[in-house]
């Protein structure tokens, strides 16, 4: 083993909500700890972000870390769904709350990552050409964050601002008076729309594939709802860790839609719908991402409720979902999309069959029908969803192994943690991890991390190499899931779920569909067990 100290027992890249559990975790462990991150702050996806509407589609108060007491006990959300900005004044409270900033280092790109076998150790070069060192290397870069360009002709010839939603003007937009096209219709747009609408003079989407969207339903969170949920904190967190999906509700309802009569079944869905959150889709039954049959009567209401709030039948007809079952795409939730269509100044443009976009010109958008002029165009083309970050640095594990030609055709890791011929190197919620609550996974998986760090740690270890046979035996698992979902028809409608949304990679299993819950439970039986997924050595001194 060679002598070089590294500068820390563990580096991160990534100062989001990951980035922030890693410091507490580590340090809680006694390790040394920096977490680096290109952004000018701490945020993660909320500092990218900056878009109008841009908001939670959790509910705030379990959208949040768990791991301080008395920060659950002092912030307090304003509503149920917080925006982008007090999303980052939380994420500051905790890091002066809990002393976080001499760990983190902003302002640096990490370019590459290589593991060094003969010292045991990872070197990370930056984009000054600077190394850091470490013996354990963390990826806490997100699994929605690396944006994905569409590839549309004369895209860098626009005159006025034409960007990616996540690159949002750090220093804010002044799109008040303005024409706003927008082109993409997902979860970002959804946000985005009803908000650029009231100022802007007019807001243009370009729409390939519509969604199903349900509504949110903002409100503020009063003085009751806050002690509410204050008198029993602990209950909320036991929820989101025993729920498929990390999120605080009450499923299973133990209540199908095949054994329910129609009627009662519509009475439900007809009850749930105007609570709004993704209650509307755990808490009424439990078969509707298990059978087609059941999917298709929910799509079908959901199809019916836009007709109903879209007042023009043929964009009504344009923004309903065909073809494909709710949860085939992930669904957004909605702050007023529908209604946003039935102002004078949003329109609607099928890119898909009616008038595809041939290019981007100087002055706006010309589809095979029509020239739109703009002032400002929004690229809300979606993500390179879990291994995007990953792959937009050169990580090299043994024998200069680059990650990116590892996951050519499968994306494959042990639980989304480890990488078989990448030692001392970890993911949070990595590849074939469930698609949960996220921070719920980020806690899960950092505690996850750390005890393997603390074992390794306490017993001397120096490498701990993950087996090829765990990684395979997880990627095979995950894909026999996967296969028994309705979720596997993703790749019919581009979805970002299975990287369907790409058009240099085939489309491939990136999620743990097994629930969250039971995915925590294997988490700690594997520490429980001493980490049999990994071999763990001492290099000669
Ligand atoms: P997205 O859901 O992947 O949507 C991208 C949109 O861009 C789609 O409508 C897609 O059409 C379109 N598109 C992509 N390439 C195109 C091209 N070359 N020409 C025309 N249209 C193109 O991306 P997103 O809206 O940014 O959301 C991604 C995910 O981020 C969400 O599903 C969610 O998980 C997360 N997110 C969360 C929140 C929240 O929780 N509050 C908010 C925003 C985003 P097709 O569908 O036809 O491919």
């Amino acid at each position: 083993m060679s002598s070089e100290k590294p500068d820390y027992d563990v580096i991160a890249i990534g100062a989001g909500f990951a980035g922030l559990a890693v410091i507490h975790f580590m340090r809680e462990a006694g390790l040394s700890v920096k977490v680096l991150d290109r952004a000018s702050d701490v945020g993660g996806t909320w500092t990218w972000n900056r878009y109008p509407g841009a908001a939670t589609d959790s509910e705030s108060f379990y959208y949040c870390l768990t791991f301080s007491k008395e920060i659950l006990e002092e912030w307090r959300w304003s509503e149920r769904y917080s925006g982008w900005e007090e999303t980052l004044r939380y994420m500051h409270f905790v890091a002066d709350k809990c002393d976080m900033w001499p760990h983190i280092q902003l302002d640096t790109e990490i370019v590459s990552a290589d593991y060094e076998e003969d010292a045991g150790l990872w070197r990370l070069t930056d984009g000054a050409g600077e190394t850091h060192t470490c013996k354990y290397f963390v990826s806490a870069m997100g699994m929605i964050s690396q944006p994905v360009m569409p590839n549309i002709k004369g895209i860098d010839q626009f005159s006025g601002p034409c960007f990616h939603s996540s690159r949002w003007p750090q220093e804010g937009l002044d799109y008040a008076g303005k024409r706003v096209g927008i082109i993409g219709c997902g979860a970002t747009t959804v946000q985005m729309v009803p908000v650029m609408a009231e100022t802007a003079a007019n807001v243009t989407v370009f729409q390939r594939t519509p969604n199903f969207v349900m509504p949110a339903v903002q409100k503020p969170i009063t003085d009751e709802w806050e002690a509410e949920i204050k008198a029993d904190y602990q209950a909320i967190i036991d929820k989101c860790r025993n729920h498929v999906f990390g999120m605080a509700f009450d499923s299973p309802v133990g209540r199908n839609i095949a054994d329910t009569d129609p009627d009662e079944v519509q009475r439900v869905l007809e009850e749930e719908y105007p609570r709004g959150s993704f209650s509307f889709v755990f808490e009424t039954f439990d078969d509707l991402l298990g059978s087609a049959e059941s999917n298709e009567v929910i799509s079908e209401f959901l199809r019916a409720k836009i007709r109903e709030k879209v007042k023009d039948p043929a964009v009504a007809e344009l923004l309903t979902p065909k073809g494909y079952p709710l949860f085939a795409k992930r669904p957004p939730l909605d702050h007023g999309f529908y209604e946003a269509f039935n102002r004078d100044n949003v329109h609607l443009v099928d890119i898909k069959d009616r008038e595809p976009i041939e290019e981007i010109t100087a002055t706006g958008i010309r589809t095979a029908e029509d020239h739109y002029e703009f002032d400002i165009i929004v690229l809300a083309t979606g993500f390179q969803a879990y291994t995007g970050a990953l792959e937009a640095l050169d990580i090299r594990g043994k024998g200069g192994l680059l990650l990116r030609d590892k996951w050519e055709s499968v994306s494959g890791s042990i639980m989304g943690v480890f990488v078989a011929d990448f030692p001392n190197m970890f993911m949070i919620t990595g590849p074939q991890a469930p698609f949960a609550n996220l921070p719920t996974s980020i806690e899960q998986n950092v505690m996850y991390i750390a005890d393997c760090i603390k074992k390794m740690e306490a017993e001397e270890f120096d490498v701990c190499e993950p087996r090829q046979t765990a990684e395979d035996e997880w990627v095979e698992h995950t894909a026999d899931i996967h296969a028994q979902t309705l979720m596997a028809q993703g790749d019919r409608v581009n979805s970002w779920m299975m990287g369907a949304n790409l058009e240099n990679k085939a489309p491939r299993v990136l999620i743990y569909f097994g629930g969250a819950n039971l995915y925590y439970d294997k988490l700690r039986e594997s520490a429980d067990d001493g980490f049999p997924e990994l071999t763990f050595e001492r290099l000669a001194s």
